[in-house]
């Protein structure tokens, strides 16, 4: 029996590792659609956003108890996978507990921690069930939080409540056995599930066991179904918001990236520069669609959390404009799933007919933005929508001069006056004139 179970547990460990290595792979994939860009500024300085953005959440903590529980979930996600390692060692060799003969009365201390671990990450996902679903804070239930967004985020707070519970079951059960089998390794009092002995204690032995084994198989099969799932969700951030911080902009924030193909024109244009486009040089102003993005706007969007922070301060949006910089980002992985999905099975990928802009994102949107930078700010996790909606406004301005009337009477003055009025170049300074 024992040697059917590590057979069974050899097989699933295999499949979850070939589906969650073939996920990378196509996430990487469809990053890799996106355009190179210059990753400039000091590394020291990517480094301390990675330590305290990603590790530190020190974005979170604007909103104190929110963070608080999250930081439990995030803490209790990083510690209770050494307790994992414990579990897929014993799947592998057929053993039971194999790190407590190592760690001896050690072994008693980390359990415990990861019990405090288990049981705040439960009561911290039944407060964030309870904030979406009952208190329906207004950010979770806006236009672009549609059924699948929604159920997602419930369905991941779920799985954590039930493999929590699973952990807890098992404890609890252990130590009944350890009382009762001399084979059950004695790894002294674990404080939380001891409060659940009294639901076992009747139980025979042979019962107590199957449940102890059922708990056991419950909380690895779910982590690793719990894993593979997580490449498909906005959980995905769990991973990728490491890489994200680090490659953040450290520009400040109103630094517009300028595109250097245009400077080239216009220093060939007075004189400066003779025009030599460089190779690999695009073809096009601004993005219509993701492979016009740069790798680092595709790596965001799989890393937004929809959180909808962004959303929540958009001035755009809460004067009730169409405009949602979370949308933005949504559309932008829905965009990347859709043509990485394509180009996996010989389809026509980017080349379907369809782009983000027009598609999926509205002119409509990306004209409502002030570029205030509010979005930006407001990430957790440094994620910058407004850098996508200036390369889709980008394209609209100088590909299709499709910008709204008012704004190409504008750009028409800046060229002839060098002002966005029309006014000459030598009258700008009459306003400050004595009258
Ligand atoms: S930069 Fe644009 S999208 Fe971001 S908050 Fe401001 S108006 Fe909204
Ligand atoms: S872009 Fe940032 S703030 Fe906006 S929903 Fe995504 S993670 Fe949250």
């Amino acid at each position: 029996m024992a040697v059917l179970q590590q057979i069974v547990f050899i097989i699933t460990l295999g499949v979850a590792v070939f589906l969650i290595r073939k996920r990378i792979l196509r996430i990487r994939s469809t990053i890799q659609l996106g355009k190179q860009t210059e990753i400039s500024g000091d590394k020291m300085a990517r480094l301390q956003n990675l330590i305290l953005v990603a590790f530190g959440q020190r974005k979170m903590f604007k909103k104190f108890i929110p963070a608080f529980l999250h930081f439990f979930i995030y803490v209790g996600f990083l510690v209770i996978n050494l307790e994992v390692l414990e579990f897929v060692l014993d799947g592998v060799a057929g053993t039971h507990r194999l790190f407590a003969p190592y760690l001896s009365e050690f072994y008693n201390v980390l359990m415990n921690l990861f019990e405090f671990l288990a049981v705040a990450v439960l009561l911290a996902c039944i407060f964030f069930l309870l904030r979406r679903n009952v208190l329906k804070l207004a950010r979770f239930w806006s236009a672009e939080m549609t059924q699948w967004p929604r159920l997602d985020a419930n369905l991941i707070l779920f799985i954590e409540i039930v493999l929590m519970t699973a952990i807890l079951t098992m404890n609890a059960t252990d130590q009944i056995l350890q009382t009762r089998d001399a084979h059950y390794v004695n790894t002294g009092t674990l404080f939380f599930s001891a409060y659940l002995i009294p639901l076992f204690q009747n139980f025979s032995t042979p019962a107590l066991m199957v449940v102890e084994r059922l708990a056991w198989w419950f909380h690895i099969v779910g982590i690793l179904g719990f894993a593979i799932y997580v490449t498909y969700s906005k959980h995905l951030h769990i991973f990728l918001a490491f890489p994200n911080t680090y490659f953040a902009k450290l520009e400040p924030k109103g630094h517009i990236n300028n595109m250097p193909v245009v400077t080239r024109e216009v220093k060939s244009m007075l004189g400066l520069e003779s025009v030599t486009t460089p190779a690999g040089e695009p073809g096009r102003f601004g993005a219509k669609d993701i492979n016009d993005l740069s790798w680092t706007n595709l790596m965001a969007a799989y890393s937004c959390t929809e959180c909808g922070r962004c959303t929540a301060e958009c001035p755009a949006n809460l004067t009730g404009k169409t405009l949602s910089p979370r949308k933005i980002m949504m559309d932008t992985r829905d965009r990347l799933e859709e043509v990485g999905k394509s180009l996996a099975v010989g389809g026509a990928g980017l080349n379907d007919g369809k782009t983000l802009l027009n598609d999926y994102i509205t002119k409509e949107e990306i004209n409502a933005c002030t570029s205030c930078n509010a979005c930006v700010e407001a990430c957790p996790v440094m994620i910058n929508p407004l850098e996508i909606i200036l390369e889709l406004r980008r394209y609209v301005a100088m590909e299709e001069s499709g910008s709204p009337a008012q704004w190409n009477s504008m750009f028409q003055n800046i060229e002839t006056s060098f002002a966005p009025w029309k006014f000459s170049a030598a009258d700008r300074f009459n306003w400050a004139k004595e009258q």
